[in-house]
């Protein structure tokens, strides 16, 4: 089986990285991932203040890809997750949507047991595993981005729907497309407002193949019943606005619709999500049924 181990985590995506694997299309890979804080956290005492910044958000990886050529599509199937059986949830000042009402930063580590995270004595739910931080090398001329960012090349996109039996479909920018991913969330919902998921260490196992020719609005995600389009940006409804246009041109170019057709469409039947409001771009996605 291949397998990338932990110890193979880069905190920026770039052209420039060495590959940690090297497998061919249609190959299937266990990734061993970090929790978003590189395991800083270890109670509920350790001061978010103190924590070192550089190794925040970390991702596996890269896996190279045989066969991935600038220009076309990287398809990535999440066939399974597995995670800890405890998990880190912060919040504070001047983090997420409410950190202008706080004074200072607050963690919680909650147990997951039976598929549901222990929230206190009186909450419980059940779990809903995601993969945070999924992405490939942006292009060569954009340097290295931080895997904290989401943008077009993948990255920080914290969808919940990256979970089990979605494929996400991302560009190669360059050769082999140098694939990482990590930042597992045993829990998140819609916009993930308090600035984290319920971050936990675990493992992923996805099979990757490369679509030739595909043309497809990236970053893309399929699943049995949907597709979407995501998109990032600092501006939430530039964001929304993008992944709007992605949708419609997915359906001018798979459906043949003209864009009136694909507009109408879209604003009948295509359900605007958010993924998350947190980062320091804001993504956004359509869904759309298949
Ligand atoms: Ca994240």
């Amino acid at each position: 089986m291949n397998i990338i181990t932990k110890d193979k985590t880069i905190y920026a995506m770039c052209a420039d990285n060495p590959p940690a694997l090297t497998v061919t299309a249609g190959s299937r890979i266990i990734f061993e991932t970090l929790d978003a804080l590189s395991g800083q956290i270890t109670n509920e005492n350790d001061a978010f203040d103190g924590l070192d910044w550089n190794r925040v958000n970390p991702a596996t990886g890269p896996l190279y890809v045989q066969g991935a050529e600038v220009g076309d599509v990287l398809s990535v199937t999440i066939e399974k997750i597995e995670i800890a059986d405890r998990g880190v949830v912060l919040c504070g000042k001047d983090m997420g949507a409410l950190g202008h009402l706080f004074d200072k930063s607050h963690t919680k580590i909650l147990p997951i047991a039976d598929g549901r995270v222990i929230f206190s004595d009186e909450i419980d739910f059940p779990v809903n595993k995601m993969v945070g931080v999924i992405g490939v090398a942006p292009e060569k001329s954009l340097g290295a981005i931080s895997c904290g960012v989401p943008c077009a090349h993948g990255g920080n996109l914290d969808c919940k729907k990256i979970t089990e039996g979605a494929t996400l479909l991302l560009p190669v920018n360059v050769p082999g497309a140098l694939l990482a991913l990590g930042d597992l969330h045993a829990a998140m919902a819609d916009g993930e407002i308090g600035v984290s998921g319920l971050e936990v260490e675990g493992r992923v196992t996805v099979t990757v193949d490369v679509l030739k020719n595909a043309n497809l609005p990236t970053p893309m995600l399929r699943n049995a019943t949907h597709i979407m389009t995501l998109a990032s940006h600092e501006d939430l409804d530039i964001a929304v606005d993008m992944s709007v246009e992605n949708m419609a041109k997915y359906l001018m170019a798979e459906k043949g619709m003209s864009l009136a057709d694909a507009t109408m469409l879209i604003s009948l039947t295509g359900n605007v999500r958010i993924c998350q409001v947190v980062d320091p771009k804001k993504t956004a996605r359509v869904e759309m049924t298949l």
